[in-house]
């Protein structure tokens, strides 16, 4: 008895030691050491070269799958064996990331891409990289910045998603259970190395450039609602063409805006980027009502960068969005809703580009960057960190490494953010509602915006890292009493990291804005 005892006792000791070393692998910083931080400053105006390119990131799924009783159904929780529609074959479901778990694609609706533009001017060559994807974390974007080939020139490069809520994991949240992540390990490279692509293809089709900037900061209101007090969105679309110097033709344009591709909602199984799909096409290819053209596009590569999105904004299936043209409303959430919703956006891009409100010939880009480490004061997340849910580890107990950057170029300024900002922290409106957890004033003042230097202030979110919501301090709210005479805590903050996430990120940028508005 006494050596069963012994034998179970090693093997508890053993099991608890092994343990411990797969806790601490999961803890391991990735890139030890890795600071972004680096001051480029470009006082003079030189010409501007720029290049675009797009590569599919398109998962492989089966054309349709079915469950082991032959059936396809939304949210399959039993059972790992998907065939395809032949009953042929069992593969690995791709999980459709955003909403719950459990979420299996069925099917392709319309291609996710990777696509890049490059700027330059001759003393710094910028890459910003879009992906069709709900976020992609600081690691997985240093990753990607080290496979770019040193001959590509490229000085920094900002990856950022969209944040569509209709493609695969690459997170880790939304695998088949909460306790398995969601990420596939083969697509994670391959989308890896199409990013890789897209930028050297990029910076191979670079062309000396005018850029063309516009804006329409109040026809989109209608297509976004806010779910969470007080009501402050980021609803200006604001828009840069970029023409070739010499034949006039349109190389690419950016196009920002803030909402969440989420149109299609948490039933839809068919992998898309949903409503930027549409506005991208509308602006290359031009919007059509039915089989005729309306509005020509203006060719090119369309690159769509989402902002400030928090707190939260989205086209909730209570939002009615109208066709443009025959004023059909769709309310249900459906392909037909995105569609509208596209050519809503993309006819008051093509409307605000036809008369710009400044062309830029020549700029010189002065960019800020700065690593920042944030506490993970979130449980579900530090318990995420510890069973290696999130595949980033740690730089220091509870700690992780995020990154900011500011640029200007001319009369326009960015900033970057790695996350889900909420808009009242850029365009200001942050209120200290009584109930908060915090009875202290707004914290984050004052807003980025008022802080950005040039005229047409442009904001990337979840750029360089996905940390969740960025909420103001004043407005946390997990405790009783709540805000707003809310019964319970309001949505948002079980996808942050903490209160101290805002007030860090805030304090940082008003430094790199007060440092670039020195410049001036
Ligand atoms: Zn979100």
């Amino acid at each position: 008895m006494k050596f069963f005892l012994k034998v179970f006792g090693s093997l508890v000791i053993l099991l608890i030691f092994l343990a411990l070393i797969w806790i601490r692998s999961n803890l391991k910083d990735r890139n030890p050491g890795y600071l972004a931080d680096f001051k480029i400053i470009n006082g003079e105006s030189s010409g501007l070269n720029a290049g675009f390119a797009a590569f599919p990131i398109t998962p492989e799924v089966p054309d349709r799958w079915t469950d082991t009783n032959g059936d396809a159904k939304y949210n399959l929780k039993d059972g790992d064996a998907f065939t395809d529609g032949n009953g042929n074959g069992v593969f690995d479901p791709v999980w459709i990331a955003g909403f719950g778990n459990g979420r299996a694609a069925n099917g392709i609706h319309d291609n996710l891409w990777s696509r890049t533009m490059v700027i330059d001017d001759s003393k710094t060559r910028l890459a910003i990289v879009v992906l069709d994807a709900i976020g992609f974390m600081n690691d997985e974007v240093i990753d990607v910045r080290n496979r770019i080939p040193g001959d590509a020139g490229v000085t920094s490069t900002i990856i950022t998603s969209t944040h569509t809520h209709e493609g695969p994991d690459l997170i880790g949240l939304w695998g088949k259970s909460p306790f398995k992540s969601g990420v596939n390990e083969e697509y994670m490279e391959y989308v890896k190395s199409q990013a890789v692509k897209s930028v050297v293809a990029a910076v191979n089709a670079i062309r000396p450039v005018r850029l063309e900037v516009s804006e329409d900061l109040t026809g989109a209101i209608p297509l976004v609602m806010d779910t969470r007090k007080p009501e402050i969105f980021d609803f200006g679309l604001r828009l840069i063409r970029v023409i070739d110097k010499e034949d006039g033709n349109t190389l690419g344009s950016l196009i920002a805006w803030a909402n969440h591709p989420e149109t299609l909602w948490s039933k839809n199984l068919l992998i898309t980027s949903d409503f930027p799909h549409y506005v991208r096409q509308g602006v290359e290819k031009g919007v059509f009502n039915g089989d005729s053209l309306v509005k020509p596009g203006i060719g090119g590569t369309a690159v769509y960068v989402n902002g400030a999105i928090g707190g939260l904004m989205t086209t909730h299936p209570n939002l009615a969005v109208k066709d443009p043209f025959t004023g059909q409303e769709f309310r249900e959430p459906a392909f037909d809703k995105a569609e509208a919703q596209g050519k809503q956006l993309a006819l008051l891009a093509l409307n605000a580009m036809e008369n710009p409100v400044e062309k830029i010939d020549s700029a010189g880009i002065s960019l800020f960057v700065r690593t920042v480490t944030l506490p993970i004061d979130n449980k579900l997340f530090k318990l995420g960190t510890l069973l290696g849910l999130f595949d980033r580890g740690t730089c220091g107990w509870m700690k992780m490494r995020s990154e900011l950057s500011v640029f200007k170029l001319g009369p326009v300024s960015f900033a970057a953010i790695p996350g889900e900002v909420y808009p009242e922290i850029i365009n200001g409106g942050i209120e200290a509602p009584g109930g908060s957890d915090f009875p202290v004033e707004p914290v984050e003042v004052p807003s980025v915006r008022a802080m950005m230097p040039g005229k047409y202030k442009f904001i990337i979110g979840l750029a360089n890292d996905e940390i969740g919501y960025i909420i103001p301090h004043s407005q946390w709210d997990v405790k009783a009493p709540y805000t707003y005479g809310r019964s319970d805590s309001p949505y948002g903050e079980e996808n942050s990291l903490g209160p101290e996430t805002a007030p860090i990120l805030h304090g940082n940028i008003k430094e790199m804005l007060g440092e670039l508005n020195r410049l001036e």
